[in-house]
């Protein structure tokens, strides 16, 4: 988990190539940030995708320019296509986990993040927003986050049906829930109230979290 006191230091950690970024923010104070955490085949698959992205490219470069083989350009390029390498070889080797969807991982973390909140700023939040790169996922998705027990509560498939929860059960002291994605998940998207929870695409009038990322 990585904290920040503003959303542009917050941004600043999102990306990461495959994985679904989100940001909590407690009162517009603190910002935390979590990442899913892909399953084994994902990776895999994931590795695959950028090796045929490099070959690809590869290819390119040594069509329209013979020289390449010496340049700096293709021995890092080179270079790039080891660390693939490394990385599907270290995939392969690891056992295979359950991969957690980020509003997961938020869950998970939630007391640290309370209590990290009322220990730097000597109060509990009241109001608790989230930007997600993507939609929380839903039952209908092809993919979707499996049922399980975090922090000790039994909680549905999807984040969907977990957040829906844990937003209006498990942080008696928020007394808002705001949720923006920034894009579609499988095509679906979600624009609802549940009691003190809302998840909605991010309008315009609320900071640009993209433009952040670059
Ligand atoms: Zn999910």
């Amino acid at each position: 988990m990585i904290i920040r006191e503003s959303l542009s230091g917050a941004a600043h950690y999102t990306p990461r190539r495959g994985a679904v970024w989100l940001i909590l923010s407690l009162d517009g104070q603190r910002y935390y940030v979590f990442h899913s955490q892909q399953g084994r085949q994902q990776l895999l698959m994931n590795h695959s995708a950028n090796k045929m992205s490099m070959h690809t490219e590869l290819q390119q470069k040594f069509y329209n320019n013979v020289t390449v083989l010496t340049s700096d350009g293709m021995t890092a390029e080179l270079k790039k296509m080891s660390a693939i390498g490394a990385q599907t070889l270290e995939a392969w080797d690891m056992p295979d986990f359950e991969p957690w969807h980020a509003e997961e991982k938020l869950i998970e973390n939630w007391k640290n993040c309370f209590h990290h909140f009322i220990r730097s700023t000597g109060q509990p939040p009241v109001v608790a927003e989230v930007f997600l790169s993507h939609c929380p996922c839903q039952t209908q998705n092809e993919i979707h986050s499996t049922a399980k027990t975090i922090s000790g509560i039994y909680y549905p498939a999807s984040c969907y049906e977990k957040l829906k929860i844990f937003c209006n059960t498990q942080t008696p002291d928020i007394k808002k829930w705001a949720i923006f994605y920034e894009n579609q998940f499988h095509a679906q998207t979600l624009d609802i109230i549940s009691g003190k929870l809302k998840i909605t695409h991010r309008p315009p009038h609320i900071p640009l979290i993209k433009s952040l990322l670059g």
